[in-house]
């Protein structure tokens, strides 16, 4: 279980591919959702290909990707649109996950398995459009208000503190293991779900994470095991929480009320990491979840479903 790849080589030639089939999907216990697959001939019987979930996707979700019918061993890489994609075992299978970013364009990209013996399979992944809902969204009193000169500030320190958020790095090891969890043990209410656009003033920003109801004070809990990578006080987002679980998966805790871990702290799936709050860009108590997959911040709530 705990073998994994993690590669960076370069994409191979592709070579071609002749093959479609359905495929029955062995791993329906952590995902429920159907498949299709595109096969290249293998010296084995049974061609390798790779099955993508859910079966439909679309801008701001994540996917996880099953490589079928060969040894983590035999991999070489695996790549989406061209960027690399860390690779685990997961359910004794070589396993990968994608995030979508918000705004990648809709359209068709190409998944591409290269194996150490030179073969390739590749499959395409199509990206939908998502609707975007809009809503206006006021700047705190604690954050000048609805002004201009305010709303300038806002736009400015968001940009800066989600570079230093861009900028943590990952692990090259898988750190969790097992699904993802709620990081609340409160009645899961969403307040604000991820990728809808605020209006404030004549800015516009787009919302990367989930919201959670949660009174001031409420335990928040890691989502998965992992590394602290951040804990600290920032404008907008207040006390932030960043946990790195490897292999370019990561989780966000802001707004909180109180921390309880450092940076550099081995956390456990479902230890306390603090408290919420409503430190921050936060017109009322509540907790934001975001979840980055290669550094693209992905529907926490799907990135969940996957785990079903
Ligand atoms: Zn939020």
């Amino acid at each position: 279980m705990k073998k994994l790849i993690w590669l960076l080589l370069p994409l191979a030639l592709i070579v071609g591919y002749v093959t479609r089939e359905k495929a029955v999907v062995p791993i329906s216990q952590v995902v429920s959702m159907g498949t299709s697959t595109t096969a290249l001939p293998t010296q084995t019987q049974t061609p390798v290909s790779l099955s993508i979930f859910p079966s439909s996707i679309q801008q701001g979700e994540p996917a996880e990707i099953v490589i079928n019918n060969i040894d983590a061993t035999d991999i070489k890489s695996l790549t989406f649109n061209g960027k690399s994609v860390g690779v685990f075992m997961y359910n004794s299978k070589p396993t990968g996950f994608i995030g979508i970013d918000l705004k990648m364009a809709p359209g068709t990209y190409p998944l591409i398995l290269t194996l150490t013996d030179g073969k390739t399979a590749k499959k395409d992944l199509i990206v939908r459009k998502r609707a975007i809902a809009e809503a206006p969204l006021g700047i705190p009193d604690k954050l000048g208000g609805n002004t201009s000169a305010s709303e300038a500030a806002l736009v400015a320190t968001l940009a800066r503190e989600n570079a230093i958020l861009a900028a943590v790095p990952t692990a090259s090891t898988m750190l969790w293991s097992g699904p993802f969890v709620l990081p609340l043990h409160t009645a899961i209410v969403v307040t604000d779900p991820y990728g809808y656009t605020r209006l404030t003033g004549l800015s516009t920003i787009s919302h990367k994470g989930t919201d959670f109801r949660a009174a001031e004070g409420t335990p928040v809990y890691a989502m998965n095991a992992g590394t602290v990578k951040v804990a600290e006080t920032f404008v907008e987002y207040g006390n932030t929480v960043v946990i790195d679980h490897g292999l370019g998966l990561q989780t966000l805790y802001m707004h909180l009320s109180k921390i309880e871990v450092s940076v550099g702290e081995t956390v456990e799936k479902g230890q306390e990491i603090g408290k919420s709050g409503q430190t921050g860009y936060a017109e009322a108590p509540h907790l934001h979840i975001s979840v980055k997959i290669g550094g693209i911040s992905i529907d926490p709530e799907k990135f969940l479903e996957l785990f079903r």
